[in-house]
C-alpha cells in the first residue's frame, strides 16, 4: 500500500511521526519527510493511527 501525503495539507507538527516513528519523520526544516513510501512490513497498525491521528486529514493510503 502507497502512503500518500497531501502536502498543501500537512503542516508538519509531527503526530504522524510519534505514532509511527519507522514511517514519519519531520526534518529540521519541518518538512515532513516519508522514510517509507509504502506500508513497511509490520507497519500496518502504526501508519493507519498516524492517518486517524493527523489533525488535517493530510494522509492516505493507495492501492
Ligand atoms: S500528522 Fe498530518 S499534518 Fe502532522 S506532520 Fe503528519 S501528515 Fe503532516
Amino acid at each position: 500500500m502507497e502512503i500518500i501525503v497531501d502536502r498543501a495539507r500537512c503542516t508538519a507538527l509531527g503526530i504522524c511521526e510519534s505514532l509511527a516513528p519507522e514511517v514519519f519523520e519531520v526534518d529540521d526544516q519541518g518538512d515532513l519527510l516519508l522514510k517509507s513510501n509504502t506500508v513497511p512490513e509490520g507497519q500496518q497498525g502504526e501508519v493507519e493511527a498516524a492517518i486517524a491521528g493527523c489533525p488535517t486529514e493530510a494522509l492516505r493510503l493507495r492501492g
